[in-house]
């Protein structure tokens, strides 16, 4: 049995007096969904705290959207794994397509920032997706398998502690959701590969244009363990409802 997880990703939206406001809703609506669902937030780094003292003993847990591959050391601007621990996150995402995609992070860098993640006790969110070109192309689970072989390579200890997302580039944004069809068949691809290293228990989420209107679709496929919601999860109500569907 693998428990629905529903995660929020604000990107870089918010600010202390909005979020604030979320939060609450959050906090307020989340209790009696959390029998069946584990929902998550991955905020900015500058709100970790606030995400902490605002949902400290609630259903909703939190993280970040980026750490660091490294320990400490002189890498301005980064943010260590010691650090997202010092403020209780449970997860971080790594690899996420903007992040690939604007900061050139490679498929070894993000299974080193999975590495680094995992040691400090935090779990890993490993997203992966192919591109629209990619897609018409006929690639798709070849960019998968691509994008997760180093992580793979982190052993079967690691790969079962942590969370994959699958959210097609062409989704994110887009209101255009991959159909629940086509997101089953990668998640049952992504499931495969994981199971020649026996690791059935590890969550496959889908991202991408998730809403309310078709998260119930998608979450009624074998191989879908919950969602990555970007721009909905910027709406308590909306989030709220992805969870419950
Ligand atoms: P949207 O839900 O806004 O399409 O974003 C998906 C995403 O990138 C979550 O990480």
């Amino acid at each position: 049995f693998r428990k629905r997880l529903v995660m929020g990703n604000w990107k870089m939206h918010g600010g202390l007096e909005a979020n604030a406001g979320l939060l609450a809703d959050l906090r307020a609506g989340a209790g009696i969904l959390a029998d069946y669902c584990t929902l998550a937030v991955c905020v900015p780094f500058p709100y970790l705290a606030q995400a902490r003292s605002q949902l400290e003993n609630s259903a909703v847990s939190w993280g970040a959207q980026d750490v660091s591959a490294h320990d400490k050391g002189a890498y301005t601007g980064e943010v260590s794994a010691a650090m997202l621990n010092d403020f209780a996150c449970t997860w971080v995402l790594v690899g996420h397509s903007e992040r690939r995609a604007m900061h050139a992070e490679t498929d070894d860098l993000v299974a080193a920032k999975a590495k680094a993640a995992l040691a400090a006790g935090l779990v890993p969110v490993v997203c992966v997706g192919e591109t629209l070109e990619q897609q018409d192309a006929g690639q798709t689970l070849a960019v998968i398998q691509r994008q997760l072989a180093p992580v793979l390579a982190l052993g079967t200890q690691a790969v079962s502690r942590l969370v994959v997302a699958y959210e097609p580039v062409w989704a994110i944004g887009t209101g255009r959701s991959a159909t629940p069809a086509q997101a089953q068949d990668v998640h049952a691809a992504i499931r495969a590969s994981l199971a020649s290293i026996d690791a059935a228990q590890v969550r496959v989420l889908y991202g991408g244009s998730v809403k309310p209107d078709n998260a119930s679709s998608l979450f009624a496929m074998p191989d879908i363990d919950g969602a990555l919601v970007g721009g909905a999860s910027l709406v308590a109500d909306e989030f709220l409802r992805i969870a419950a569907a």
